[in-house]
């Protein structure tokens, strides 16, 4: 992040007002939410990290994996990112980031619920940067129902496909292409440990996510590969307007959760996200690093 003079309060350093009432139809676009969630486009400043490096970022488009993508290629990565169709216009905006840093970018959408297409993102990443050795696994469905009894099996099997399988599809498809040193981060949550009533298929995605990244680990260790997740607390990203929450929540969304009163914007996971990619981090493996504001893991 740029350096400012002086301490900041991080209970005011980010936008801590009430906001405003406001849906989506999911996936949602990013850029018609207000605020427009802060991603570091204007903040993030790299330092070289991750020179170099090849990397595919899942729900790169908005939220958490924008500012992760932004990132990266500030650190000096080239990428492929991947979201949905519907999404286009927030992707552009990432891919135009990507480049005004002087790295390449390969835009490739598509339905992570999908095993086919998630072989072919992998195979279509490998060809197009030219080797791959790293994976940011970011994208996520989440659908708030009150009563556990209402939660439909076809969103039940949606929000598993796209938060838990697509994790076995990409990753075992990107195995025989991944160099030791390369590096794995998956996204989990919060919510695997301390889930929310009306999150129950999520947050039981969230715990699968733990679990398969701690197991991944400990298998791929042998071929110097690590393996870590990002759990993060109550962020301000386009997955909370479009059914995430219910609407009522919007306006005090992470208030009484954060011990420090208010929703963490996405900008504020990309150094998590940065030193878990690089080897920075290299005695680093089969850990959930939590961004949460305060929320115990
Ligand atoms: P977001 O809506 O900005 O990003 C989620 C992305 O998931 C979308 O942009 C979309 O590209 C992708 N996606 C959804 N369905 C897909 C599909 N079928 N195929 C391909 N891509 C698909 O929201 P976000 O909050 O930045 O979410 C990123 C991750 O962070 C998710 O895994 C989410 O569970 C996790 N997370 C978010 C919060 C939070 O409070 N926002 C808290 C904990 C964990
Ligand atoms: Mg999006």
């Amino acid at each position: 992040m740029k350096h400012q003079e002086g301490l900041q309060d991080p209970k005011t350093k980010y936008y801590h007002q009430d906001y405003a009432k406001q849906r989506q139809p999911a996936p949602g676009l990013q850029s018609r939410m207000d605020p427009v969630p802060d991603c570091g486009e204007k903040s993030y400043e790299g330092h070289g990290r991750l020179s170099g490096r090849k990397i595919l970022v899942t729900g790169a488009d908005s939220g958490i994996g924008r500012a992760a993508a932004i990132a990266y290629a500030r650190e000096g990565a080239d990428l492929a990112i991947n979201y949905l169709p519907e999404e286009e216009e927030d992707a552009k905006q990432v891919a135009a980031l990507v480049q005004e840093a002087g790295r390449k970018v390969v835009c490739l959408p598509g339905d992570l619920s999908d095993e086919h297409f998630c072989k072919q993102l992998v195979e279509k990443t490998h060809q197009q940067l030219g080797g791959l050795d790293g994976l940011t696994l970011v994208a996520g469905k989440q659908t708030a129902v009150e009563r556990f009894c209402d939660i439909s099996t076809e969103q039940l099997k949606k929000t598993f496909e796209i938060n838990v399988f697509s994790l076995f599809w990409v990753i075992q498809a990107a195995m025989p292409h991944l160099p030791a040193g390369a590096t794995i981060v998956t996204t989990s949550s919060v919510q695997a440990y301390e889930p929310s009533p009306n999150l129950i298929d999520y947050a039981s995605t969230k715990a699968a996510i733990v679990a398969f990244t701690q197991g991944l680990a400990k298998q791929v260790a042998a071929k110097g590969i690590r393996v870590n997740s990002v759990a993060p607390g109550p962020i301000w990203t386009a997955l909370e307007i479009t059914g995430g929450q219910p609407a009522e929540a919007i306006p005090k969304f992470g208030q009484s959760e954060s011990i420090l009163g208010r929703a963490g914007q996405p900008a504020e996971l990309a150094s998590t996200y940065v030193f878990l990619m690089s080897d920075e981090s290299s005695y680093v493996t089969a850990q959930v690093y939590g961004v949460t504001g305060g929320i115990l893991l």
